[in-house]
């Protein structure tokens, strides 16, 4: 049962959608980054897929040297305030901290990197300074954070650096997806003004590149092309009566909450399909939304579950009920959702199965599907650009696909990760393309 209330104010919204990691004062960041035993050969830095330097940054910051602490951060991700905030910190960096072994809590790093991230964008401090125009010309497509790292690191290189946005704002899943507990769309979009202001690339939004023709446009203008196109929309849960009213793919839902919190429809009885991270967050945000009852439909077990655990037990700190080894059949209702039918699973063998005789059904008024999220096939074959069995683009050590002009990462490459593996990812191809051009 949910304890929350439908938001009908912009403060109620932000009341129920609490931030989970608050900012850190002076004081709080002191003490925190005094605890840090500053490792050598520290396993947070290992398991960081940017590799940013955390004892360095740490102890900068418990030095005063907040200016140095966010440089070490930014040289190693372009979206160090993002990550800060968004970043899976519990198995990642926190999670390879040696003070797990001793049953410590860990050291915040990720409160810490965002004090210090924070401060940097709101003083607008100069971190960086890009080389002289070496006179040669990229375009990026896609303004997530691959297209944005990438870019960032490109105009230290030198390059002209225009970005091509379909959507009417920059950031990509960060702003449209990341849960509103996590990190506020302003604090999204304030690190992209400042990575603008910062590195100069120019970016055009509402400029979808659909066409073949538009693809031979820039072929001819710019020296390279770097794609950071993410994924596409909900995948097909290929169950009768998913087309129903009020039966919804997760992302979707989850970008209307973003973009207009008060105007998103919720449910009062909402069933979620799905077991990732984004199924987790669609069930969370159901449930602070004022739904009164959420139940997560998962077609494995919990120990096959692809969310990570604290995803889950976020979920049901805010009243939601998880259903494991259950396979929804069929969306119940005369066009508009009344219920959803569903079977028991079991896996033997690791097959899974459906036990007969075992259907039920669940009445509620609203399903999310969160059921992975659909390649870009089309798109990539107007490009002519080749991509694997399930859809992800192909790329060489340097993220150059083939022997084309086109480079490429994040999600459209790695088939859906994190906002820090996307920046890693693009920061390498970025250096990539320098190579090609050199
Ligand atoms: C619901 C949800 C919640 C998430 N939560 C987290 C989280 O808490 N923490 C975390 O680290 N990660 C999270 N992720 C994953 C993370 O957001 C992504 O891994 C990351 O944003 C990938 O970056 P990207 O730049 O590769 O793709 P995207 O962020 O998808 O950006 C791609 C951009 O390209 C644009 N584009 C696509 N095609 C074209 C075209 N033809 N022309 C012009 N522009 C185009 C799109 O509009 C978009 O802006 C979440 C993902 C989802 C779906
Ligand atoms: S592992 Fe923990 S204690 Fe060691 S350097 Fe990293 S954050 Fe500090």
């Amino acid at each position: 049962m949910s304890e929350y209330k439908r938001p009908t104010s912009e403060a109620a919204f932000h009341q129920n959608f609490e931030q989970i990691k608050p900012l850190m004062n002076d004081t709080e960041a002191y003490y925190e980054s005094s605890r840090c035993l500053f490792c050598y050969d520290a396993p947070c830095i290992k398991a960081c897929p940017t590799g940013i330097d955390i004892p360095l940054f740490i102890r900068q910051i418990n030095t005063g040297n907040l200016k140095g602490s966010a440089k070490t951060i930014y040289e190693s991700n372009h979206f160090g305030n993002v990550c800060g905030k968004v970043c899976p910190t519990e198995v990642l960096c926190e999670g390879a901290c040696v003070y797990n072994e001793q049953n410590v809590k860990p050291i915040e790093i990720g409160r810490l990197q965002s004090h210090s991230t924070t401060k940097a964008i709101q003083d607008n401090t100069k971190l960086f300074t890009s080389l002289p125009e070496n006179g040669k010309k990229i375009a990026v497509i896609g303004a997530g954070p691959a297209g944005i790292a990438a870019a960032c690191e490109l105009r230290l290189f030198g390059y002209e650096v225009d970005i091509f946005e379909a959507k009417a704002q920059p950031s990509g899943l960060a702003l449209h997806g990341t849960a509103p507990y996590k990190i506020t769309n302003a604090e999204v979009l304030e690190e992209m003004q400042y990575l603008e202001a910062q590195f100069g690339f120019n970016t055009h939004y509402n400029k979808k590149i659909n066409s073949a023709a538009e693809a031979r446009e820039l072929e001819e203008k710019y020296d390279a092309i770097f794609l950071g196109i993410g994924l596409g929309g909900t995948r097909s849960a290929r169950i009768e009566g998913e087309d129903f009213e009020n039966c919804e793919g997760a992302t979707e839902f989850i970008e209307t909450l973003k973009l207009a919190p008060l105007k998103a429809a919720v449910g009062k009885r909402v069933v979620v399909i799905g077991g990732g991270n984004t199924a987790m967050d669609a069930a969370s945000e159901s449930s602070r939304m004022g739904a009164s009852e959420v139940t997560l439909l998962y077609r494995r077990a919990k120990e096959e579950m692809p969310a990570y655990e604290f995803e889950l037990d976020l979920a049901k700190g805010v009243g939601v009920r998880a259903v494991f080894n259950v396979q929804p059949l069929a969306v119940l209702g005369d066009g508009k959702v009344e219920g959803i039918r569903s079977i028991r699973t079991e896996s033997k063998d690791g097959k899974l199965s459906n036990i007969a005789g075992t259907e039920f059904d669940i009445a509620c008024d609203m399903v999310i599907k969160a059921t992975g999220q659909e390649k870009q096939r089309n798109f990539l074959d107007t490009l002519n650009v080749a991509y694997d069995n399930s859809g992800r683009i192909e790329v060489d050590e340097h993220f150059r696909c083939g022997k084309t002009k086109y480079f490429a990462a994040g999600d459209a490459v790695n088939g859906g990760a994190e906002v820090v593996n996307a920046c890693a990812e693009a920061k390498k191809a970025a250096q990539g393309i320098h190579q090609f051009l050199s």
